[in-house]
């Protein structure tokens, strides 16, 4: 299986080669050059396997230049029991919706079920591509990729991680969550500044010319963890798998008979996943995309006009409050192929807007619904849910608003999954203040507080972290972001 760029500058390359570079030379995301296929047969086979052996299967599909064994054992120790508990992504029922969720992983997010396994494809990726270097990966983050990113590269071999966050941007959990990240090729340091800061500092050291020579003379090299990797996307592709598998199962769907999807949607990794599970054959019948306050995909679904140029809203689910989807560059390769999509790309720079056609605007209807949840609609939702018996975050609530809204107004009663992306438990002010409930001013005593109201045990990673040792204090200011990276280069492993 070969892989190229989306705007059709980079062509050619192997998974391997894919994963240890992230980005297409042209400035482009790496796809599959073809889509491989999941018939019924296929789909008995993986029926009864376990989840891990069921990721192994799957990513072989897509990266073949890794062997079996190879993929087996990053599997089975990345979804270990320990890590995940016995089910990596089990498929619940609130309401009348399946509910995949995909937060039982360590960071109790749904980026560990990325994350804890593309570090492995990544050191396998520097063996395959005779890199003799190893990887220094930089992280800038709001929050929930810092923390998910460490715990999936602590201990890795060849590869040290160094996160950079904002020391007043993130919650005092998600602060302690990385604070006290356990690891020898780990450093966290705070910035003083804004997360736009952080992350514009780590992106001129990635650019520069000159850090990266300092790197090469030490065996280093840069390279990031974040969502346009294909090394995060494929991973992603088996859950859907898995929890349609799951459903018939459970008899919630006969073998061959479609689903409907919903998933809650920022940077559109996650939906793009399971828009290449339906295309590789898993009876998907629509997708729907869930926004919240930041509508910009909602629009371009609805009219065919993308436009970042409108007001950024902060909302109680943080992790979608995106303007540019970066994954949808990846959809539109899909549909109009590297010419297009590269000149969408490019007016979406140069003018912060592009629009599709109205012919490719009704193709794409086909496949996907689009709907949006504001922050009043988001709070009812968590209420009436856990008054239905089920507990939900903000993000997860947001799906669920929009999979029964986009039911009711299509009168489509096929069988829905919408995707939970986070424990309640992180988001535990959100969730009291939806509940109506008294919210403590401690993060702690949130916790405490709405396990109290829901008899719901919060995940011992989160409950755990008041009696961690705090390893990394460091603040640093955004000009010395430099000379902190070059500080971790410089110790020897
Ligand atoms: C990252 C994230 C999302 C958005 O996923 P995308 O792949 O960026 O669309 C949704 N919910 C939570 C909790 C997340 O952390």
């Amino acid at each position: 299986m070969l892989y190229g760029s989306t705007r059709g500058g980079d062509e050619g390359r192997s998974s391997a080669y894919v994963i240890k570079n992230g980005l297409a030379r042209d400035g482009g995301l790496f796809v599959p050059m073809e889509t491989p296929a999941l018939d019924g047969a296929a789909l008995d086979a993986l029926l009864p396997l376990r989840y891990a052996e069921r990721a192994a299967r799957i990513l072989h599909l897509f990266l073949d230049d890794y062997t079996e064994e190879e993929l087996a054992s990053a599997a089975e120790a990345a979804y270990a029991k320990a890590r995940f508990g016995a089910n990596p992504a089990p498929v619940a029922t609130a309401g009348g919706n399946s509910v995949l969720e995909l937060w039982h992983g360590p960071t109790s997010a749904f980026k560990d079920m990325a994350l804890q396994i593309m570090p492995r494809l990544l050191s396998l990726s520097l063996e395959k591509c005779g890199e003799e270097r190893d990887a220094l990966i930089l992280v800038a983050t709001s929050g929930d990729t810092g923390k998910a990113a460490l715990a999936g590269y602590a201990d890795v071999p060849r590869v040290r991680i160094q996160v950079f966050y904002p020391v007043d941007g993130v919650s005092r959990i998600q602060k302690l969550q990385m604070q006290t990240q356990e690891g020898k090729n780990v450093s966290v340091c705070a910035v003083k500044g804004n997360f736009d800061d952080a992350q514009t500092a780590v992106k001129r050291i990635f650019a520069s010319e000159a850090a990266s020579k300092q790197l090469e003379g030490q065996g280093l090299f840069f390279s990031s963890a974040n969502s346009i990797n294909w090394g995060r996307l494929a991973p992603q592709i088996v859950y859907y798998v898995s929890a349609y598998l799951d459903m018939v199962s459970a008899g919630a769907v006969k073998r061959g008979q479609a689903i409907n999807v919903t998933v809650p949607t920022g940077n559109f990794g996650n939906i793009l996943a399971a828009y290449i599970a339906k295309q590789m054959g898993l009876p998907i019948k629509k997708l729907v995309c869930a926004s919240n306050r930041n509508n910009v995909l909602t629009d371009f679904f609805g009219t065919g006009v993308y436009d970042r140029r409108r007001p950024f809203y902060t909302t109680t689910s943080p992790s979608m409050d995106i303007l540019i989807s970066s994954n949808l560059e990846r959809l539109l390769y899909f549909r109009l192929g590297t010419g297009e999509c590269a000149r969408l790309m490019k007016a979406l720079a140069d003018t912060g807007t592009y629009s599709i056609d109205a012919g490719t605007r009704s193709a794409l209807a086909d496949d996907f619904a689009a709907g949006f949840c504001p922050e009043e609609e988001t709070a009812q939702t968590i209420k009436a849910y856990f008054e239905n018996g089920y507990l939900c975050d903000p993000h997860t609530a947001v799906a669920l608003y929009c999979a029964d809204k986009y039911r009711a107004e299509s009168g489509d009663n096929t069988p829905m999954l919408a995707v939970s992306t986070a424990s309640p438990y992180k988001f535990p002010q959100a969730v009291l203040s939806a509940l109506g409930l008294p919210v403590p001013e401690d993060d702690f005593g949130c916790i405490d507080a709405l396990q109290a109201a829901s008899g719901v045990c919060p995940p011992a990673n989160l409950a755990s972290l008041k009696d961690k040792g705090v390893r990394f204090t460091a603040a640093c200011e955004k000009e010395d972001i430099g000379a902190a990276v070059a500080e971790f280069a410089a110790i020897r492993s």
